[in-house]
């Protein structure tokens, strides 16, 4: 904190107030709505927009941030509630998460959709879908529930399906059935792209075909996405 005082501090003045300014070079990627009607900006843009999240992530600590909209603090850690783009805003140090849309989109079967497995039992998990590939950009719906049926998980048999999923893990998986919201993620870039130790809530590393705990070293199993590790958007 400290150091960016000094930062500011320390930079030349910009430009002549007499010359009218441009508009900042810089634009947030979903700007507000409405705009202010001033036409001179004094300030430099201060929002960063960073990583699209989804409900329930670690979006930074109480040290380095104030929570703002769109998150929840939580034992000194910030969470995102919404789906949507992570925003920092340098001066106030507010970290917000801006919702991407809220036009909810029509999902069709083979689309592939993103979501968070919220809720694992024998016979299926279930996940909540939070965006769907394939548009422009990723079109995020309405909070919907999806299913993956035990025979959906993969190509083979799955003797325990708590050794595929667990809760708060991120899936890219395919519609097969719309109507009733099945979801397969039998499929070499299909399943879990993201997930947590289940012990210490770390985030896992892929370790050959299993991932690992960087902090406890605890191993786990997934049905992973080839694609794991990688991002969600
Ligand atoms: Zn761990």
């Amino acid at each position: 904190m400290g150091k960016l005082r000094i930062e500011s501090l320390g930079k030349p003045k910009s430009e002549p107030l007499e010359k009218p300014r441009s508009e900042p070079s810089v634009k947030p990627r979903f700007a507000p709505s409405v705009k202010p009607k001033e036409p001179e900006v004094k300030e430099e843009p201060v929002l960063e927009i960073g990583e699209f999240v989804l409900p329930g992530e670690f979006v930074g600590t109480s040290e380095e941030f104030r929570a703002g909209e769109g998150t929840t603090l939580i034992s000194g850690d910030i969470f995102s509630t919404l789906t949507g783009r992570v925003a920092v805003d340098r001066k106030s140090r507010a970290v917000s998460v801006q919702p991407v849309t809220s036009t909810p989109n029509m999902i069709k079967d083979g689309d592939i959709v993103y979501g968070r497995v919220s809720g694992v039992r024998e016979s299926g998990a279930a996940v909540e879908i939070a965006a769907v590939e394939g548009r422009i950009e990723r079109s995020i719906v309405n909070l919907s529930l999806g299913d993956i049926h035990v025979s959906n998980v993969r190509d083979s048999y799955v003797k325990r399906l708590a050794n595929e999923f667990v809760v708060g893990d991120l899936v890219q998986a395919k519609v097969v059935d719309v109507g009733k919201m099945r979801l397969s993620t039998n499929g070499e870039s299909l399943g879990v792209m993201k997930a947590y130790c289940s012990n210490c809530r770390e985030e896992l590393v892929q370790d050959g075909k299993k991932l690992k705990c960087p902090h406890c070293n605890k191993t786990e199993t997934r049905k992973l996405s080839t694609e794991y590790g990688k991002g969600i958007y």
